[in-house]
Parts: structure tokens; sequence; C-alpha cells
């Protein structure tokens, strides 16, 4: 069979190549990107559902609008403005999951050989997405504070990139966090050059003691003209279930036009069910006290995780720890002679029955091959502790 040429600029990922392995018994699995399933509201999710049908039966198993269904977009807005971001009806759009609206994005607006800034690392599947829509992805570098914006203007002025998509908060696989005066930085450079700039930001909620600086679409409205520059992906996956397949897109209205007849001809409309379901969760007020179990977990095994890799790694490896996230970005240092290359590292960690992804993927350019991704999401702290251990033997 003769497939489409824009096939060719995208591969299967190492990353899946990988997950062919964990089904390996009795191993322990940092690979992962999926939120602990122990963690879901089954009981909140579940008297949700039965509301949904009782409240909106038709509409709860109808085809529905293809911008969302209103009951959850007014519960969405509500979530934003209780983060410094009210949203209008018209400000957004619901989508499948925040990677279709991420697809959105590419389909409307890139053009075979336009360029595309992404941070380095970054999460591979937007970078397979925009290369599928024949963009030319270029990396910024980014540090523990996030993209360095001096080299990102650069980046801007030499390429004029269609646009720059970055995960501020808790970035994956980084687990970095953009600082406040980066965020402006950010803002006003994309008034200036006039470059769409894209804010992923899935994990927001996911902090472990103060919460992050507010998301760009909150601070758009102090930087003038950027709101004009900007879109905005929300998602529910990490903070109630991805199951689901709810996120949102915020943009400037002829973005979200151009977005919304693609997605007509896409899937029609986000499942209704699964929005119904959601905004009667959201209306039945549950959320806070699930996501705060969540962060408790999390910063629990994100505590354990990095007190267990500097006991039994040492300095064979070095890492900021994460404020937040699912992720840790972990660097072999080599020192005193030892493993740089985390892909070798990683070969003779799932023989001894643990897993975790090395990074060089996760670069659309430049890889760095000493560095490699950990979750602690679905691990308990025992399972932290006794992966790590194996990690130490397969140095
Ligand atoms: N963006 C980032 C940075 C992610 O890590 C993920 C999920 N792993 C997504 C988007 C996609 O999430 P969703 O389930 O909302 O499609």
């Amino acid at each position: 069979m003769q497939f489409a040429q824009r096939l060719q600029h995208c591969e299967t990922s190492a990353i899946r190549e990988l997950f062919k392995l964990l089904g390996k018994p009795g191993i322990i699995s940092f690979a992962g990107g999926f939120p602990d399933p122990g963690l879901f509201d089954v009981d909140g999710l579940r008297a949700a559902s039965v509301d949904a049908l009782a409240h909106w039966p038709g509409a709860a198993l109808q085809y529905g609008a293809t911008e969302g269904f209103g009951p959850l977009k007014e519960q969405i807005a509500l979530y934003s403005a209780n983060k410094s971001a009210p949203l209008q009806e018209q400000d957004f759009i619901v989508t499948t999951g925040s990677q279709q609206a991420l697809d959105l994005i590419g389909k409307c607006l890139i053009t075979p050989g336009d360029k595309v800034i992404v941070e380095g690392p970054t999460f591979l599947a937007t970078i397979q997405c925009f290369r599928l829509y024949g963009a030319e992805v270029i990396s910024a570098p980014i540090d523990e504070q996030g993209v360095q914006v001096d080299a990102l203007e650069q980046l801007i002025c030499e390429h004029q990139p269609k646009l720059v998509y970055l995960i501020p908060t808790f970035g994956n696989p980084s687990g970095a966090m953009l600082s406040l005066e980066r965020r402006k930085r950010v803002l006003e450079l994309a008034a200036q050059y006039q470059v769409l700039v894209v804010e992923d930001d899935p994990y927001g909620d996911l902090y472990f003691d103060a919460p992050p600086p507010p998301s760009l679409l909150a601070l758009s409205k102090d930087v003038p003209g950027s709101r004009d520059w900007l879109a905005h992906c929300g998602s529910l996956s990490k903070i109630l279930s991805p199951g689901l397949r709810l996120g949102w897109l915020v943009g400037p209205p002829a973005l979200l036009a151009n977005a919304v007849m693609c997605k007509q001809f896409s899937d029609a409309n986000t499942s209704t069910y699964a929005q119904a379901t959601a905004a009667a969760y959201l209306q039945s007020n549950r959320l806070p006290q699930a996501v705060t179990q969540v962060r408790k977990v999390y910063a629990e095994r994100a505590a354990c995780m990095a007190e267990q890799l500097r006991t039994q790694l040492g300095d064979a490896v070095s890492f900021v720890q994460p404020g937040g996230g699912m992720f840790f970005w972990v660097r072999l240092t080599g020192a005193h002679g030892g493993e740089r290359d985390a892909t070798a590292f990683s070969q003779r960690a799932v023989e001894q029955l643990v897993a975790f992804v090395p990074g060089a993927p996760f670069f659309a350019e430049n890889p760095d091959a000493s560095c490699f991704r950990m979750s602690f999401a679905t691990s308990d702290l025992e399972r932290i502790a006794e992966g790590i251990a194996r990690m130490a033997r397969a140095l």
C-alpha cells in the first residue's frame, strides 16, 4: 500500500519499543506517563454519570455542538476563573483530550516547511504531530526555570516560526517550571514578534507545596497584545481521568473558528456522554478534594524518589527535584568513569526488571543522550525504593 508522503516525517517512537518490554513479569516501571488509577474518584464519577443521564438524557447520548457541551463549558470557565484566568463561552472549545487541541493547532497552522519552536526536551507526541503536518521542529534550550528566553528570542528572530510550543508548568519530561519573570517575557515576545505561543498546561494543578506562578493565560491580561498571540490547552486527564478524553483549547477567535471547522470533519464532537459526566462531576464540587489527595500522594512519592536517587545512585546522577507534575528528569553524570548513555543504562535496567525512558527521543534536535525520564505517579514508596535499588545494580 502506498501511504501518504506526510508519514515519512514520522517514526514509531523509541518509547513505544520500550513499552513492549514492560509486560515482563515482575517489572517495576517508572516509564509510563499515566496517572495512578488507584486515585481515580470512581464513586464520584459513577454518581456523576448517573446524574448526567438523569439531567441531560437526550444531550448526553446525542451528537452535540462541535464547540462543546454548554454545562461543561460553564464548569471549565469557573475552574479557569479560580486560577485567575476568567473565560467567556466563546473564548474556548472542548476537545477530545488536550492532545486533540494540539492536533487541531497543527492542522490549522502548519504548512509543510513551516518552522515551529519547542522546548528541548518536550512532549514527544507534540513533536510527532507537528512533524506529521510537515513542520521543521526547532529546539529551544531549557534549564530548571524552563525555556531560556534570550535564546528563545534569538531563535524567533532567526527562524520566524509559525508558533512556539511550551509546557511552562512541570514540563513533560523535564519537570521544569517557567519562572514568573520568564513567563512575562514570553508573553512580551509573543506580542512583539506576533508569533503564536501555545501553552500546554495539563500539570499545573499537580503542585506539591506552593502553587506555581499564574499560567501564561492568566498573565496575558497584564501584557498588552499578548492574548491575540496566545493559545492555551487545558485537560482533565491528570486531575480527574484520562479515560474521559476531555481537554479544551483557548485561543484567538480566528484560530478557534478554524479549529471548529476542522473538528467538524474529524470527530464532529467530543463524546457528549463524557462531557455530561464531567459537567455533573464538576458541579458536585468533588474535584478540589480529589486533586488535594492526588497532590498529597504524588508529593510523598516524589520526595521518596528524590531521597532514593540521592542515597542509592549518589553522584552517578543529577536532577532538579520537581515541585509538582509526574516526572523526574535525571542526568547520568559519568562520575568516576561511570555510565553516561541513558539508552544503554535503560537496557541493562530492564534486565534487572526496572524501566524508565531514555531521554533522547524527547528532543526535536540535538538529543542529550545522558538524560532519562522517571515517573513517580504509579509506584508506591516500597516499589520506588526497590526499583531504584535495581537501577543501582544496572549502573
Ligand atoms: N500535553 C502533555 C505535556 C502531556 O504530557 C499529555 C499527556 N501525557 C498531553 C498533552 C495529552 O493529554 P490529554 O490526555 O489531555 O490528551
